[in-house]
């Protein structure tokens, strides 16, 4: 079941002309919009279907700092202090809060290894710590677990998923970008060697530059323009429930849950294990770029050989601009979310706070995880096709590193000097094998 995203209306008319067209209409697509049209570059969004209607409406909602690759530290500051002034940006109400992010520990030998990562966290002055049993029975009081301690960050934060991107568009388009929904980018047209327009189902728009932002599609949208991204897709469950009165207002997970309060009342629930990991032709060929990272996270993922298979063998890799291309044949993946891991969840939160036991599961979704080799993002110029621009790939995390990596892209595309040093992002690091190995300590979502 997709859930409910506030909904944001086309444009009637197609421009023939843009300085940059973005592909895609999640939190990354608007939010390049957003600081792009903040420049006055003139620049037009396509979204196949609608606004936030795959992974940025479907996640829990946090915005962490914390358990962080190192190389996207710097980027994901940025991008908080983005959030904290970004309703009076747009002009509307994202959802953004902090209060705080907390990974509680049953046991002493998991605070040690939790404890490991503040040594990156001091090199940025952030305000993580390790926080005693006593503090987490202060922070939280409604829990019902001995708790050995947690990793705490205050400063960190949450939006609402399905209130955000679509502010953040509306926001763009007040700014003067042109939003068009049900509108399928097919590919890109060339000229001399560089990008001369996005040819879209209803037809084309000549510009100087494209922004790939999308998602669990952008491998398929490059591999028909002979580019090579290294990407997999990983099925991960959520539920919302009914408004809960004196439940935690700090996000946390542990021990079999994690959750986020919402601003209706209600939590989003769902657990760090639990995900699933459909086999598919891509499987096997990025096996050897996507060991490093299966042999850190295997443990916390289901494999499984099943429809998915055969559907993904299905998708044609090669299509012309005048074909129907396979994103005018799924305008919004919502795939069937994994029922046991969420039951799972709920059993383990009620035990650790009793508020829960008896709450009405309101809804219940999943999406797919857009994971590169590494679990970094790719923010970057394509080198071989000027005027193309990659922003894809945020591995379980992009939401809360959103309007940063939207900022960090508007930055590239107008050659301005760049928010963050945007090297890490690097497109080509995967294929001159510079790509360092994935972060082992890094938390999924
Ligand atoms: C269950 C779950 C929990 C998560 N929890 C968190 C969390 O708590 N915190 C966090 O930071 N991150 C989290 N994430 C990750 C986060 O949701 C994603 O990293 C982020 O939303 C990615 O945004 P995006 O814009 O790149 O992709 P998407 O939101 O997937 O948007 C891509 C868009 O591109 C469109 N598109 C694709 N191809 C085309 C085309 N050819 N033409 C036109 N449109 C096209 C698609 O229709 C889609 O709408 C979670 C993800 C999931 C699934």
């Amino acid at each position: 079941m997709a859930p409910r995203v506030d909904p944001v209306h086309s444009d009637e008319t197609l421009p023939e002309h843009a300085d940059v067209v973005i592909i895609g209409g999640g939190i990354i697509g608007t939010s390049t919009a957003l600081f792009l049209a903040q420049k006055g570059v003139s620049t037009v969004l396509c979204e196949k279907g609608h606004i936030a209607g795959e992974q940025s409406s479907r996640n829990w909602g946090w915005c962490r700092k914390m358990g962080r690759d190192p190389r996207e530290i710097p980027l994901i500051i940025e991008s908080l202090r983005l959030w904290q002034g970004m309703n009076g940006l747009v002009g509307a109400e994202t959802g953004f809060r902090q209060p705080g992010i907390m990974y509680l520990s049953e046991t002493r030998a998991q605070l040690d290894k939790l404890e490991v990562w503040l040594e990156y966290g001091r090199q940025y002055q952030l305000d993580t710590r390790i926080i005693t049993s006593a503090e987490v029975a202060e922070l939280l009081p409604g829990s019902a677990k001995n708790w050995a301690g947690a990793l705490y960050t205050p400063s960190d934060g949450k939006a609402e998923p399905q209130m955000a991107a679509p502010a953040i568009a509306e926001g763009a388009r007040r700014l003067g970008a042109g939003i068009l929904t049900q509108c399928a980018v097919r590919g890109i047209e060339t000229a001399g060697g560089r990008v001369a327009a996005a040819v879209t189902e209803k037809g084309r728009i000549a510009c100087d530059s494209v922004v790939l932002a999308g998602g669990a599609w952008s491998r398929l949208f490059c591999r028909n323009l002979g580019v090579d991204l290294p990407q997999l897709k990983i099925l991960s469950s959520v539920m919302r429930t009914e408004k809960v009165e004196g439940g935690p207002e700090c996000s946390a997970s542990g021990a079999g849950f994690g959750y986020r309060k919402r601003l209706d009342g209600g939590y989003n629930v769902s657990q760090l294990a639990g995900n699933v990991y459909d086999i598919v032709p891509d499987s096997l060929r990025l096996f050897r770029d996507f060991l490093p990272l299966a042999r850190i996270k295997w443990s916390g993922i289901r494999f499984h050989l099943g429809r998915r298979w055969i559907e993904e063998w299905r998708v044609p890799r090669q299509w012309g601009l005048d074909d129907r291309s396979p994103f005018e044949q799924v305008r919004v993946l919502d795939p069937q979310p994994a029922r046991k891991p969420l039951d799972d969840a709920h059993a383990s939160l009620a035990v650790a706070f009793p508020v829960f036991r008896n709450v009405a599961i309101a809804e219940r979704w999943a999406g797919l995880i857009d994971v590169t080799p590494d679990a970094v993002p790719v923010i970057s110029a394509v080198q071989s096709l000027p005027g193309f621009f990659i922003a894809t790939g945020f591995s379980g995390h992009g939401f809360g590193i959103g309007p940063g990596a939207g900022k960090l892209m508007a930055d590239l595309v107008t050659g301005a000097p760049t928010l963050v040093d945007a090297t890490p992002f690097r497109l080509d690091r995967f294929a001159d094998r510079s790509q360092p190995r994935p972060y082992p300590l890094a938390t999924a979502v």
